[in-house]
């Protein structure tokens, strides 16, 4: 955040350090201009209002892992306030999807600030090791309000939040890289008072789902407790996800006296000119995304949120869509149907395929084009994958597909109307639901050679429609 020193994952330890951020006498902070620009990015993605001036102040206490002594850190004029976090439908908990566990649409932001993290310490026995990599790498935190009444909204908001962030670019928000941590603070009151108890706070979280464990178990736990006449007080607990408990760490009465003040080191920053730059990169949300896939397209609405919510299918969808805008609706459902179904089955990652978004429309294509069935695509696919290097008409004139000429095609409607004579009068008599039946029948004939499309053209110029 303050100095040049790379900040990268799973490094030797003690390898990205640096006087400034080891806290040398004498060595001088300089601020990141890009985290800053992220931050204010995240902002304006989450509907905050930046200061027209923000600062960074020192927040002092004694910790082994972080080697200042004090933390440069934004007190009373972070980069970001207010806001919120939309809460997406498909990052509800799969078992709380029509639950009435979640009776919101979003979650209020207090605000957004940005300091430096501290470094790391594993311990072993007899000895504590102490890793500065990450200390002084650049830690942005997101501040809501006590908005969220339960579990369940919790890890909605924690996903839409990591939604949100990945597609902005800001971060992979990684929880298992340590890329997107979390702390949780719970505090319950009797439903006739308004102001809320004693607040807990919840440390060691290193999933959502474990988020989610321990909200549910610390509710439980706290309720009983209450029930039984046991005062809370403000403390801090560890979270046990194998034990499915948590432990008390400290209370308040370990508590820090901060002794906030404002950083001699760094001036005060104008955020006017960052904000227009900004402006540019601002991308369109899930949420946006969403509703232009089911107003525009017309895509259905479980399509339309498998597409929105993932950003590499998304990509991939945008990109065909150039090479086929005719049918949104259809590629859409081949992409999530047919293409996703295959991948999966194959452990295969659809941003790093062999084939790109042309070569997937051209197989696309030919399902349009009644040259192959969109079960017969996932042929064409595993075959495709396996010679990258060949076109769509060689592979599939050696796979043995392609479009049947007229006269084949006459020939299974021929077959077809004289197997079913009865069926054709009861069509050319008003009901046109059979016409559908008789193209399965030529559909079932020509196994994958035509489209039923045609089949009904040729049908239909047969019996005389
Ligand atoms: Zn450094």
């Amino acid at each position: 955040m303050f100095c040049a020193c790379a900040n990268s994952f799973g490094d030797e330890p003690n390898t990205n350090v640096c006087p400034v951020c080891m806290g040398m006498p004498g060595a001088l902070p300089t601020l990141n201009k890009f985290a800053i620009e992220q931050t204010i990015l995240s902002g304006m993605l989450l509907g905050c209002s930046t200061p027209p001036i923000s600062k960074w102040d020192r927040k002092s206490y004694f910790y082994p892992d972080m080697p200042k002594n004090f933390q440069t850190s934004q007190f009373d004029l972070p980069l970001c306030l207010g806001g919120e976090v939309p809460l997406y439908e498909n990052c509800f908990p799969t078992d709380a999807k029509n639950a009435a566990k979640i009776s919101k649409s979003s979650i209020a932001l207090t605000r957004i600030h940005l300091e430096e993290d501290v470094g790391k310490s594993t311990h072993v026995a007899g000895a504590t090791l102490l890793d500065f990599n990450r200390a002084g790498t650049p830690l942005m935190e997101i501040v809501s309000e006590p908005d969220i009444t339960t579990a369940e909204e919790a890890y909605a908001y924690i996903k839409s939040l990591q939604q949100i962030l990945i597609v902005g670019g800001i971060s992979d928000a990684d929880m298992e890289k340590g890329q997107l941590r979390c702390d949780v603070n719970i505090s319950l009151r009797p439903h006739t008072q308004s102001h809320y108890g004693a607040k807990i706070e919840l440390k060691n979280l290193n999933s959502i789902s474990a988020v989610r464990r321990a909200i549910q178990f610390e509710i439980l736990r706290q309720a009983e407790e209450l029930d039984l006449g046991i005062e809370q007080i403000q403390s801090t607990r560890r979270w046990d996800d194998d034990a499915g408990e948590s432990y008390l760490m400290r209370t308040k009465e370990d508590a820090h006296d901060y002794r906030y003040f404002t950083c001699p080191d760094l001036v005060p920053l104008h955020t006017a000119a960052i904000i227009e730059q900004v402006k540019q990169r601002i991308p369109e949300l899930p949420h946006q995304k969403l509703q232009r896939y089911q107003q525009q397209l017309e895509l259905n609405p479980a399509e339309a949120a498998l597409l929105s919510a993932d950003v590499s299918l998304s990509a991939m969808f945008e990109s065909m869509l150039g090479f086929e805008k005719e049918s949104p609706k259809k590629l859409a459902s081949w992409l999530v149907n047919t293409l996703v179904g295959y991948c999966k089955e194959n452990e295969l990652e659809l941003g790093t395929l062999a084939l790109d978004a042309k070569q997937l429309s051209q197989v696309f294509g030919a399902i349009q084009q009644g040259s192959i069935s969109s079960s017969q695509s996932r042929e064409v696919l595993a075959a495709w994958l396996q010679k990258p290097e060949s076109n769509i008409e060689d592979l599939l004139k050696a796979l043995g597909f392609g479009k049947a000429d007229d006269s084949q095609l006459e020939g299974w409607v021929e077959t077809v109307v004289t197997a079913n004579s009865d069926k054709v009068n009861e069509v050319l008599g008003g009901n046109e639901k059979l016409l559908n039946w008789l193209t399965g029948q030529v559909m079932k004939l020509a196994a994958g050679k035509t489209n039923p499309k045609l089949a009904t053209e040729a049908l239909r110029k047969r019996i005389g429609l």
